[in-house]
């Protein structure tokens, strides 16, 4: 039985202030959670309760979303049982009572989601990834976890960079037959390889937020250049071992109905756009593509899912910001065919299952994924492999609160190797 539940404000990965939750049962176990927070976030995402109070943080606090944890939603789970994920999570829904959890936060509706669902875990002696699968056999899914192929993103752009590419994020695929491992140790090769080449070339001053470097080049082309180039230094060969993958984060760009990326003298219409995607897909042989169209190009979407769903996986983020109803229009509309899982878009566990059983019941690939402002929590980790997740986005090799997930699934890789 939950006995009490607490929170308070701390940091994430920017310096930013977030949420952390703490749990404990009658039985005296403990837990504690911290949710992420994004930069470039999608207009359609639950709401992120900030205090706006400009004399603490530039009015980033979260002081609000503690005192709702701490003052109305905790002690409203008081006494519940932690292993009834979907009954707590459906009282903090009804009890925020708004369709984009404006009452009291995502943030704070999160935090105790997720803190509920590893004491729940825990208090049965459960690893958290084998819990969340149950969590999703509940709700129809299939039993069985999966270590996803990790999408690492080695080149930072857009809001995440430091203004010199206007596409966000230039991830490494290691091929999918590939031990989590194997793949991990590839990319920190081919990471450490890329920021050599970029220090010869003068090119480099800092990574961006998700730990991938953030250069001073002149067109986005030119970070696949170096990516290809860095690749054919080492033992990996592109199009076997090793793919490449796009997040565009098209909103960053996009204005006045038009797309102005540096490397075209002009800004670009959809469809200028769209051909110019082409010329990359087949130039760099990407196999994923994200967000490559504003939020609610909804048109363009389906243009771009007809025409090159057949070579690469169109996958939506801003698009469907983890909520059922945007879902099931992109699945009516054939808008794309991958979807990017992010719980605090949402802002419950078990939302967010629901919003994978959908993509699941139409094959779509998931690409389970962290926020730009992370925490060291792996939460994300083990819930991507509960789902039997396609693809974890969980930024660069590099830097702490990236490092802790990618290291909690080689974590569980050789526990599963242990059992089996
Ligand atoms: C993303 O766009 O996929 C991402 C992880 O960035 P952010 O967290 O800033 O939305
Ligand atoms: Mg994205």
């Amino acid at each position: 039985m939950i006995k009490r539940i607490w929170s308070r404000e701390i940091l994430d990965s920017r310096g930013v202030p977030t949420v952390e939750c703490y749990c404990q049962l009658d039985d005296g176990r403990f837990a504690t959670a911290s949710v992420p927070a994004g930069t470039s976030t999608g207009s359609h995402e639950a709401l992120e309760l900030r205090d706006k109070d400009l004399t603490r943080y530039h009015g980033e606090g979260v002081l609000k979303a503690v005192e709702n944890i701490n003052k109305i939603l905790g002690p409203a789970i008081t006494g519940m049982d932690p292993t009834k994920q979907s009954e707590i999570d459906q009282k903090l829904i009804s009890l925020d009572g708004t369709e984009n959890k404006t009452k009291f936060g995502g943030n704070s509706i999160l935090a105790i989601s997720e803190v509920v669902c590893k004491i729940a875990a825990s208090s049965q002696n459960k690893a958290l990834y084998t819990w969340i699968n149950e969590l999703s056999v509940e709700r129809g899914m299939k039993k069985g976890v999966k270590i996803p192929t990790p999408l690492l993103n080695m080149i930072n752009g857009g809001l995440h960079g430091a203004g010199n590419l206007d596409f966000q994020e230039f991830w490494m695929i290691p091929a999918t037959n590939k031990k989590f491992s194997d793949g991990l140790q590839m990319a920190v090769e081919i990471y450490q390889t890329i920021g050599d080449n970029l220090a010869r070339r003068g090119a480099i001053h800092s990574v961006g937020h998700e730990g991938g470097y953030a250069p001073n080049l002149f067109t986005n082309a030119d970070a696949f250049e170096v990516f290809v180039e860095s690749v054919k230094q080492t033992n990996y060969s592109l199009g076997r071992d090793v793919f490449l993958g796009l997040d565009v984060a098209a909103n960053s760009f996009y204005k006045n109905g038009n797309y102005t990326i540096r490397d075209r003298s002009s800004s670009l219409s959809d469809n200028q756009l769209l051909d110019y995607y082409k010329e990359l897909i087949s130039n760099y042989k990407l196999a994923i593509l994200e967000d490559a169209f504003q939020e609610d190009a909804w048109d363009s979407w389906k243009k771009l899912t007809t025409e090159l769903s057949g070579s690469v996986t169109v996958v939506g983020d801003d698009l469907l910001v983890t909520n059922p109803k945007r879902m099931q229009k992109a699945i009516d509309e054939k808008a794309c065919n991958g979807a990017v899982i992010k719980p605090n878009q949402i802002g419950t566990v078990t939302e967010t299952l629901q919003v994978v059983k959908m993509a699941k019941d139409v094959n779509w690939k998931l690409i389970t994924s962290h926020r730009s402002g992370e925490t060291n929590d792996s939460f994300i980790a083990d819930f991507a492999v509960g789902i039997a997740s396609d693809y974890a986005k969980f930024g660069a090799p590099a830097r702490g609160e990236r490092v802790a997930k990618y290291n909690r699934l080689s974590a569980i890789e050789l526990e599963l190797e242990a059992i089996t």
